[in-house]
């Protein structure tokens, strides 16, 4: 018996990185899970594979954030794999899918703000308020931001911002939503081994220097996520909401003794 059996769940962007760590961890818990993904069907079929191979039930789901249509395409898609398991409704909602882009004040441009902030502020805002008649009582929301809302980087203004902004949404939709027993959190990332950041944790002086600045000393892995997002999505999370919890391993706390 899973925590999860008999739970239906949604992880955008559950094909690659976190979000497939993320929906492997909560079919292994006994969810069926809507794998969504935005071009790479390759990989959405092969997490959707994964779960299958260890016995767990999973379907892709393809819309392109930032595409006028895309959360209408997401409920179709969502809405149709669920029929075709004898579901109609959702528990578990763990917006994961976003992008990251480089830039300090000095070079963002307009247009590469209004991108981030489509894919990583508009899009969950409407993934939820479009899945919201669906999600039952007691279920679970969950948005993946990051640390970098806390960490004062001025390489990375555009995401910090809109990283920002998307962790703003527990408090107000906690509060909306608790009498119904549903709790809304956000995770916050540190780095995380993925597609996502491998152009600088490829190089060992920035591995370096990640690693001396977090207090457990290594860069996450998907997996260190997917276990917080797990807790808080299964039956021990029900009295943590409209909160952001930092998963980063103490990145950036402050400083370490030489002699730690
Ligand atoms: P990744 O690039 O490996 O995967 C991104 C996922 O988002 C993919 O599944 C992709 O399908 C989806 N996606 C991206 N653009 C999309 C679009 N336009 N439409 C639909 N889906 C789209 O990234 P990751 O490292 O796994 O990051 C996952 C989440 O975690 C992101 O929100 C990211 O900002 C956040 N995060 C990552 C890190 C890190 O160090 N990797 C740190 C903090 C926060």
């Amino acid at each position: 018996m899973g925590e999860l059996d008999g739970r239906t769940a949604l992880v955008t962007g559950g094909s690659r990185g976190i979000g497939r760590a993320i929906a492997l961890r909560l079919a292994a818990d006994g969810a069926l899970v809507a794998v969504h993904y935005g071009d790479n069907e390759a990989a959405a079929a092969e997490t959707v594979a994964l779960i299958a191979k260890a016995g767990g039930r999973a379907f892709p789901v393809r819309a392109r954030f930032g595409d006028g249509d895309a959360v209408d395409r997401l409920l179709e898609g969502l809405t149709a794999g669920l029929a075709e398991h004898d579901q109609d409704g959702l528990d578990i909602l763990v917006n994961n899918a976003g992008i990251h882009l480089a830039g300090s004040i000095a070079r963002i441009t307009e247009e590469e703000f209004d991108r981030l902030m489509a894919i990583n502020v508009r899009a969950p805002l409407f993934v939820i308020q479009r899945t919201l008649p669906l999600l039952r009582d007691g279920g679970r929301i969950v948005t993946v931001a990051s640390a970098a809302a806390r960490i004062g980087s001025p390489v990375q203004i555009g995401y910090t911002l809109s990283k920002a902004a998307v962790a703003a949404l527990a408090a107000p939709l906690a509060n909306e939503l608790g009498r119904r027993g549903i709790t809304v959190n956000t995770v916050n990332p540190g780095v995380i081994l993925t597609d996502m950041t491998s152009p600088w944790t490829g190089v060992p002086e920035a591995m370096a220097g990640l690693e001396a600045i977090t207090a457990l000393g290594r860069v996450g892995l998907p997996e260190d996520v997917a276990d917080v997002v797990g807790f808080l999505v299964g039956p021990q999370g029900r009295w943590v909401t409209g909160q952001t919890l930092d998963a980063s391993g103490g990145t950036y706390l402050g400083p370490i003794p030489p002699e730690a």
